[in-house]
């Protein structure tokens, strides 16, 4: 079957690369003029957390997320498998045991633990809980490389092309507009998420960080040569827009209490986005007709984003089978 997939974020990209890795023809196209243009996964922080967000998420994000940091790895590179480390303010203290129990797979370490581990954190934390399977990966060069992937395969990524102009004679449309697919996925809700990008030349960390607190926990995530994402609120609106003030210093504080030397940090980016979520904020492949639809990745595109690629080639392969047996039948009652 030819396949056009739409939408060239980490649904699209990753979709794309597990139907041509499984033999289909497969092309991309995206109304964006260049990767990352328009697209929610340009700014997320891209870490690999699959037991750290089951505190706040379905087992199923664990389930179909621990997976995904092999298959990242296996096609980037870049994926740092350095574990996260999890703290929290003595004021804010009783977050940790709590993020305990509702979390699996870590270790307490304690002040020299932590201090082996980051020495720019030594003597600031008293405890820590270490996930040592977890990785991250910059999305910025994450996206690329699943594009170069695509290249070597021959797939055609066609920027500047907008699906709602374009007539496809493709056999299988997989849809992976992300919130722009609302059109048709109406049950789709945006939750807004804003970022900081900065630039230290005092810290240096190895590992996403998290930072409990009761109201709005962030991260940190180290980009390398100084550089850090810090992330995100979870904010149900739809309103589009840059980074608000309060946002943007309840971010940058979670740096300065993390260490004041992030005080003398460069802002280099404010950035904000609509994560596309489904009401159960599990993301899913939906089957219509002829097409697909790969969406609701909500805060886990790079965590979920290869479990629904598999999915959708597993359900492109069964169509391929059903398309096969219809041709077959019309030609024998031919
Ligand atoms: C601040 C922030 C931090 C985040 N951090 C993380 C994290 O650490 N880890 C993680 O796993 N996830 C994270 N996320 C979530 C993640 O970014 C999203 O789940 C993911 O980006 C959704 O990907 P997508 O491919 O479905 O959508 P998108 O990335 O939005 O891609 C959709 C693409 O479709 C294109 N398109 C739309 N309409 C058309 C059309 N008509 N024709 C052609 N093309 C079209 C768009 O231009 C776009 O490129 C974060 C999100 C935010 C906002």
């Amino acid at each position: 079957m030819n396949v056009t997939v739409v939408g060239a974020g980490v649904a699209g990209l990753a979709t794309a690369l597990e139907l041509s890795e499984r033999g289909f023809a497969v092309e991309v196209i995206e109304r964006g003029r260049a990767l990352g243009d328009g697209a929610c996964s340009w700014m997320a922080g891209g870490m690999l957390a699959p037991w750290c967000e089951r505190a706040s998420a379905d087992e199923a994000v664990l389930t179909l997320g621990a997976p995904s940091i092999d298959w990242w790895a296996r096609r980037f590179p870049g994926t740092t498998h350095n574990g996260s480390l999890v703290l929290a303010l003595p004021r804010d203290a009783t977050e940790l045991p709590r993020f305990a129990e509702r979390t699996s797979n870590y270790e307490w370490l304690d002040e020299a633990g932590i201090g082996a581990l980051e020495p720019d954190l030594a003597g600031r934390f008293r405890r820590a809980l270490f996930f040592r399977q977890e990785a991250h990966l910059d999305p910025r060069r994450a996206l690329p490389a699943l594009a170069d992937l695509l290249k070597r395969q021959k797939v055609a990524i066609r920027f500047g092309v907008d699906m709602q102009a374009t007539a496809t004679k493709a056999d299988l449309v997989v849809d992976c507009r992300g919130l722009a697919a609302r059109d048709v996925l109406p049950d789709l809700r945006g939750v807004r998420g804003e970022m900081v990008v900065i630039r230290s030349r005092e810290v240096s960390l190895s590992r996403p960080v998290r930072l409990l607190h009761p109201r709005i926990p962030l991260y940190i995530v180290p980009r390398g040569g100084g550089v850090f994402m810090i992330g995100a609120t979870t904010i149900e609106s739809e309103t589009r827009g840059g980074a608000s003030v309060r946002s943007t210093v309840e971010l940058l504080n979670a740096a300065y209490a993390l260490h004041p030397a992030f005080g003398e940090a460069e802002i280099l980016e404010l950035g904000a986005d609509l994560r596309p979520a489904f009401p159960n904020n599990l993301p899913a492949v939906r089957r219509a007709s002829r097409s697909l639809h790969v969406n609701g990745l909500y805060r886990h595109g790079f965590l979920l984003g290869p479990a629904m690629a598999r999915q959708a080639a597993d359900m492109a392969s069964a169509m391929d089978l059903e398309k096969t047996d219809a041709d077959l039948r019309e030609r024998r009652s031919a």
